[in-house]
């Protein structure tokens, strides 16, 4: 895949914010193993894009022998590749959580 040279945009409804995380779940057929992403945000629309990505995920019907994650975010750097994007789990676990702590 080339680099990419344009920007890279929120996919949030109309937000034009620039994307800083990709929302993804670590998808395998037994064979082969990639990053489904499912929504690029900007550090606003984390929230949202995050929930409604886990809501995607949950619909999602596996074939046998498919496994497929729940969504994780990871933090988007230019010209890395999925395998090397860093996990932010610390931006995960308050969004996880039953009731946000105040
Ligand atoms: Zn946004």
């Amino acid at each position: 895949m080339p680099m990419l040279s344009y920007p890279i945009r929120c996919t949030n409804g109309a937000c034009t914010d620039l994307a800083q995380y990709k929302i993804a779940a670590r998808w395998s057929d037994g064979v082969t193993r990639e990053l489904k992403t499912y929504a690029l945000s900007c550090s606003r629309c984390l929230t949202e894009s995050f929930q409604r990505s886990r809501g995607k995920q949950a619909a999602c019907r596996l074939a046998p022998g498919e496994t497929l994650e729940s969504p994780s975010i990871y933090e988007m750097s230019r010209g890395r590749r999925d395998a090397q994007l860093v996990r932010r789990e610390d931006l995960e676990l308050p969004l996880l959580a039953p009731t946000p702590i105040a």
